[in-house]
């Protein structure tokens, strides 16, 4: 940035894979062989036989019947919470989902109520509030549950087989974003809810093809039903042209990666790195949870978590500062994530840049108190 080489620890790319020489010539070849674009949406001509591999390759990835692919993750939530409910439905969201969840639930009409984080009693006292609602009532309303399975800003893990169990006691629906735990998490990579061995039992499993599968695209995966439904009734899918070739290419290939001995690899490797990033933060003004490559430094006040940033970026390293709508107000922060392919050394780096920062902390904080006598 501005002729200054900077180090990245801020970005989703977490087994590297987005540079990959594996994605980088599938996509080439994938424009090559059917161009730059796909000219239509998918229901009018646009539906590649790339398309189709990518998702059976997910269906099989994630273990279910079939899969749908949209052009992006954000799209995808819109697409399928809108297909799913409507007035008079019931949609129930953790306090800290995904914005584009937030948006469909929105958009699709249902009534939107919010459970504390990961606070599972206060879920329970939802669903009662929904089942009484459901007693009498012609068609009774549908009951949706959406969280993610590692999130986004803070790094830490939904109680998925509680969740499981809750939803299953209530008759409710569960949409499980997974767009952190893909490729990251469980056996090869496929995601927490297989870790967890809940996979079978989760109606709507949705993630990201942006993320650790290094290319760009949304997924959902589910029954055949499920998959028909949308197809037929996911505005963001229907009227929408088809993603570029290049990019379900590279999807395609990433999946094949994440999958791969090489993808294991990189997993172990990433996972060696996770807590090496936690632990430059002990003992300091945090606790990071370490449950994943992703760790928030909550310094709580914007400008401090901005001059944080600047900080760090005259130390070269790239961290932006997050601040409302991202996250909550009074929660800024600097969120750090690391990846399979970052080396000792450029941990090293970050390492000095953090006690350097460290050592001015209370200045920054306190721009105007005195200098401390020492
Ligand atoms: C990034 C993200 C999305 C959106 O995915 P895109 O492919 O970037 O549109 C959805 N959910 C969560 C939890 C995310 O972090």
């Amino acid at each position: 940035m501005d002729d200054q080489e900077l180090l990245n620890f801020s970005s989703n790319d977490y087994l590297a894979l987005a540079n990959h020489l594996a994605l980088k010539e599938a996509a080439m070849k994938a424009v090559r062989d059917f161009g730059a674009g796909t000219g239509a949406s998918r229901l009018v001509c646009g539906s590649l036989a790339l398309f189709h591999e990518l998702e059976e390759a997910l269906a099989e990835f994630k273990g279910t019947e079939a899969a749908l692919t949209f052009s992006t993750g954000y799209a995808t939530a819109i697409g399928t919470i809108t297909a799913l409910l409507g007035n008079g439905d019931i949609v129930v969201l953790d306090k800290l989902a995904h914005a584009c969840i937030v948006d469909a639930a929105r958009l699709s009409g249902a009534k939107l109520r919010v459970f504390r984080h990961n606070d599972l009693n206060d879920l329970e006292s939802i669903l009662k509030w929904a089942a009484k609602r459901q007693t009498g009532a012609q068609p009774p309303p549908r009951v949706l549950i959406a969280t993610e399975s590692v999130f986004s800003m803070d790094g830490d893990h939904a109680p998925l087989r509680n969740l499981v169990e809750l939803k299953n006691r209530y008759g409710a629906w569960l949409m499980l974003d997974e767009a952190h735990a893909t490729g990251v998490f469980g056996p090869n990579g496929s995601g927490r809810a297989q870790q967890e061995g809940v996979a079978a039992q989760i109606e709507i499993q949705m993630g990201t093809l942006g993320k650790a599968l290094g290319a760009a695209g949304g997924y959902i995966c589910g029954s055949r039903a499920l998959i028909d439904l949308l197809i037929n009734r996911a505005r963001s899918f229907i009227f929408s042209t088809a993603p570029v070739p290049a990019a379900a290419a590279a999807a395609a290939a990433g999946v094949g990666l994440v999958r791969s001995t090489e993808g294991a690899s990189r997993r172990e490797r990433l996972w060696k790195q996770v807590p090496r990033l936690a632990a430059m933060f002990e003992p300091g003004p945090i606790q990071p949870s370490a449950q994943s490559p992703i760790l928030p430094w909550i310094v709580g006040d914007e400008l401090v978590a901005v001059e944080f940033a600047e900080r760090l970026r005259a130390n070269s390293i790239y961290v932006p500062a997050i601040r409302f709508p991202t996250v909550a107000r009074g929660s800024a922060r600097l969120r750090f994530t690391v990846t399979s392919e970052h080396s000792e050394q450029e941990l090293d780096q970050l390492t000095a840049a953090l006690s350097s920062i460290e050592n001015q902390k209370s200045k920054i904080e306190n721009p105007n108190a005195p200098a401390r006598a020492s």
